[in-house]
């Protein structure tokens, strides 16, 4: 029989996998010896069980529930539904990687009408009882039977200004008896039913919500950005409460161990006495720092601050931490790896090697590249912001520079991103719901909440700019506007914020691009030691190449011609070349383009000084090119001596029905022969130039001839590139080196590259193509249909973002395992979307590539997630 439920003292930090993050930490703790009120994990497989099951729990997984209930009640010496003494619990997801914000608690359950009276009677405190018992009917209402919480926080508003108080905490015991009972009754309004009262059924409800909750709209969409598959379910932790709700000795906090925002290694972290749960991060009242909790209880933050130094250094890692204090006794509810801001990760790495905590290799592997990317985003000008004067100030919640304009919004901020505008979104608070606006968003601003609320925790997640808790706002949500330091705000005004400072700015402050050093310099050098697999740059013009280099590139992967035809009147002369309708024409115009492209490529082998450049060649449908504007065809017409109507009836010709399978990549060389020559002329022609004016430098250019499917044609290609090269090199009397390879992107030259490796000195993966080709649909419509194929969990990622490991993943293995025998001098490499993304270059790490090339911002991401697939094979 399989073991679906585990008690804390069975589990351990290493069964993660089984327990999810939440409960394979309690039981560790309970290892440690540390206080965690006692319970139960049922694992993430009984939730996929589940799931197969059709959405229903077992009777062997109930039996095993049940069971671990009676020890439950045995070890804490508690009842569920007791006159003596009711055992109450809190029943918490917990995935094996922590989602924040997504699945819901549920605190106090096992209270009904005659538990609640019992409590009352016998703690004294019937204050407390009764707070217990409204929080248990709202969560529960809320996270298990979905009755929106607005609902009961409308009576508690109601309530309080009734009462005339402004703070939950000012509502007495009679009054909240009152509350507990217009809850039930909305709840039997919106369900038609009466509230459970019996425990058992009150936690089998809870537990289903849990696994539930897995599927909901927001975990997925949470999921599908942090790449975390469906597959892996959540587990279900099922604990005895500890109570923060008691009155004046008790409360309840959040801490890290250093600073998330900047690592420094400080204690970090805010409390609330008299309150329960999400009190703290909800920002209900606002939260003292912990370091206040110094003077409130001096014991329990000594002791607190000895478990956080236990459990640092037990982890080796900066710990988030949850705790409460029930009537000055300190229990632990939660420890795991802090989520920070890329900063802070670089600056704890490196803090943490220095103090002999960790080894390189484990610097550079606990960091996430993907955060990198917020880093190589522009900073603002440090003399510009110097001028500027702030017109507020709050916490920096999540660093960076954000300017935009101002919406209220998430869904104004997801429609104005979309059209291309730069928003800052501003809001009293934010919650899950707004997930995707704050995504869309240059920067988030609140109105309340501290470092560890909602918009805090999920913007560092981001890596997105927020300033929280800027209490001098004087909002108007409803009409859209706000006053700060003196000045009214509306939507679409302009506003920066210093993620980092917390300042916040009128207007637009210009930034500047970031760069590679300090801390950051240190980890890319420990990845660079570590890696084993090139990272080159794909890029079309010398200041893209220029960034590349001195983000680390180790030299160009795919350099597109074409787009360099779009830069001034340029575009006139290629233009002239695709209109014509002879040869000796075509070669007119491709002799007025040969000079510009050899003028470009010389500018490329200049920047990148010897190091490997490919440049492939004419790839993209014609069409592409021609002019649609009236004016434009006059103009083509006259330079050519032609009619507007001869125009207009080649450019028709030019349609084609399905363009990506249409006349292009090397069918275009095929068809007309001069372009693939006066391309090789320019190449030839620039490195050799280059070569001439810095003889210490090894110039070889790599051609690449785009869209092979079969050998015949890579042949008829290279046979031109190589006579018209040779040639040029002879008349130069020059001994250039050159190469000429293929882009792999037809699942035909997968399936055959044994033959095409004979002749071609290198193969670049094309996987945009090669996903497209592979699926059979295209790249510019799938947009249309993927998100029909999350909902259906038929895709979890887009897989022209994400490579599809076993589809074109299997034959790019072909490819190499038919292509490398053959030709033993054969390099690798991939070119696609996809060289830049971490799960990707980790598999083409393991296929054995030589390099990965991306867009030159990801070069970064790519030799840290080289270096992480390199150490984590090493050490498999
Ligand atoms: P999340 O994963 O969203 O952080 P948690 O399961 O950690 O959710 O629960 C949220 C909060 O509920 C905790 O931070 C803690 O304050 C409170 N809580 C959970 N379980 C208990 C418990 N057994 N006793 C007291 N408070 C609890
Ligand atoms: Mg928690
Ligand atoms: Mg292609």
């Amino acid at each position: 029989m399989a073991k679906w439920v585990y008690m804390f003292t069975e589990g351990n930090a290493t069964m993660r996998n089984l327990l999810g993050g939440k409960g394979a930490n309690l039981a560790e703790m309970t290892n440690l010896g540390l206080p965690v009120p006692q319970g139960f994990t049922i694992t993430t497989e009984a939730c996929t069980q589940y799931y197969e099951d059709g959405r229903k729990i077992n009777d062997e997984i109930m039996a095993q529930i049940m069971e671990a209930i009676t020890k439950m009640e045995e070890i804490t010496g508690k009842k569920f539904g007791d006159k003596e003494n009711p055992l109450l619990v809190s029943v918490r997801s917990g995935a094996r990687a922590s989602m924040p914000g997504m699945m819901d608690t549920i605190l106090n359950l096992g209270l009904n009408e005659k538990v609640v009276e019992v409590l009352a009677a016998k703690s004294g405190n019937p204050r407390w009882a009764w707070d217990c018992y409204r929080r248990f009917i709202q969560m529960y209402s809320d996270v298990v039977m979905e009755v929106g919480k607005k609902y009961f926080e409308e009576l508690i508003d109601k309530m309080k200004a009734e009462k005339g108080v402004t703070q939950d905490v000012d509502l007495t015991a009679e009054d909240l008896k009152v509350l507990a009972e217009q809850f039930k009754a909305e709840y039997k309004e919106k369900i038609g039913e009466e509230f459970p009262t019996d425990p058992k059924e009150q936690l089998m409800g809870a537990i289903k919500a849990v696994f539930r909750s897995w599927d909901n709209p927001r975990a997925n969409v949470y999921r599908r950005d942090n790449d975390i598959p469906y597959s892996w379910g959540t587990a279900v932790n099922v604990q005895m409460m500890a109570f923060g709700n008691m009155g004046d000795t008790s409360g309840t906090g959040v801490a890290f161990t250093r600073d998330p925002a900047t690592g420094e290694k400080k204690l970090m972290g805010e409390f609330l006495m008299n309150a329960q749960g999400e009190d703290v991060v909800a920002g209900v009242r606002t939260p003292q720092k912990i370091d206040q909790l110094k003077e409130v209880m001096p014991e329990v933050y000594n002791q607190f601050v000895e478990i956080c130094h236990k459990l640092e250094d037990h982890y080796r890692d900066m710990q988030d931490m949850e705790f409460t204090i029930e009537d000055k006794k300190l229990y632990m509810l939660q420890t795991r790896n802090g989520k920070r801001t890329a900063q802070a990760a670089l600056k704890i790495a490196c803090d943490l090697v220095d103090e002999g905590m960790i080894t390189e290799e484990k610097a550079v592997a606990m960091i996430d590249p993907r955060n990198l990317d917020t880093l190589l985003h522009p900073q603002f000008d440090t003399a510009e912001l110097k001028k500027a004067v702030p017109v507020g100030k709050a916490l920096g919640a999540s660093p960076g520079a954000a300017c935009g304009k101002i919406v209220f919004t998430a869904d104004d901020a997801k429609e104005w991103a979309a059209r291309g505008e730069k928003v800052v979104l501003v809001r009293l608070e934010t919650s899950p719901e707004d997930i995707e606006g704050m995504k869309a968003a240059q920067g988030i601003l609140t109105v309340r909440g501290g470092m560890t609320s909602h918009a805090a925790v999920v913007a560092r997640g981001m890596g997105t700019c927020c300033v929280s808790g800027c209490g001098d706002i004087a909002m108007d949500e409803e009409n859209k506007k706000f006053t700060l330091g003196g000045k009214e705000y509306h939507e679409g005004d302009a506003l920066s914020l210093d993620g980092s400072t917390g300042n916040i700015y009128d207007g637009l402050i210009p930034t500047v691009d970031a760069t590679i050093a300090g801390e950051f310099g240190r980890i890319m050098g420990w990845a660079d030691k570590y890696r084993t697999m090139k990272v080159r740059t794909n890029a079309d013009t010398p200041a893209d190449a220029k960034k590349a280099r001195e983000l680390g590139a180790e030299g160009i992967g795919l350099c597109r011609t074409e787009h360099m035809f779009f830069e001034g009147d340029r575009i006139d002369a290629f233009r002239e070349m695709i209109c014509s309708d002879t040869v000796e024409e075509r070669e007119a115009a491709l002799e007025k383009i040969l000079p510009v492209q050899q003028g470009d490529f010389e500018g490329l082998f200049e920047e990148l000084e010897g190091n490997p450049v490919t440049i492939r060649f004419l790839d993209p449908p014609l069409h592409e090119f021609v002019p649609t504007e009236e004016e434009d065809i006059k103009k083509l017409a006259d330079a050519q001596g032609k009619t507007v109507e001869q125009i207009k009836t080649i450019i028709d010709s030019l349609h084609e029905f399905n363009p990506m399978m249409g006349h292009r990549g090397c069918r275009l060389a095929v068809t007309y022969p001069e372009i693939a020559k006066m391309q090789t002329k320019a190449v030839i022609r620039a490195a050799i130039n280059v070569q001439k004016a810095h003889t210490d430098w090894n110039v070889c250019p790599e051609i690449m001839i785009p869209l092979v499917g079969d050998i015949k044609e890579f042949k008829f290609v290279k046979k031109i590139v190589v006579e018209t090269a040779d040639a040029e090199i002879a008349a130069a009397g020059s001994d250039l080196k050159y190469e000429v390879g293929t882009m792999i992107e037809i699942p035909r030259a997968c399936l055959t590259a044994d033959d095409i490796a004979k002749e071609a000195d290198f193969f670049c993966f094309g996987t945009n193509d090669l996903t497209q080709m592979t699926f059979g649909f295209s790249r510019d419509d799938a947009g249309k249909f993927l998100d029909a194929y999350y909902d259906a969990k038929i895709f979890e990622n887009d897989p022209f973002a994400k490579l599809d490991q076993t589809g074109v993943g299997s034959l790019m293995e072909m490819a190499i395992a038919k292509g490398r025998p053959v030709n033993e001098k054969l390099h690798v490499g991939i070119c696609g979307e996809h060289g830049g993304d971490p799960s990707s270059v980790e598999f083409c790490n393991k296929l054995g590539l030589n390099y990965v090339s991306c867009s030159p911002f990801r070069v970064p991401i790519a030799r840290l997630a080289a270096a992480q697939a390199a150490i984590a094979e090493k050490n498999a």
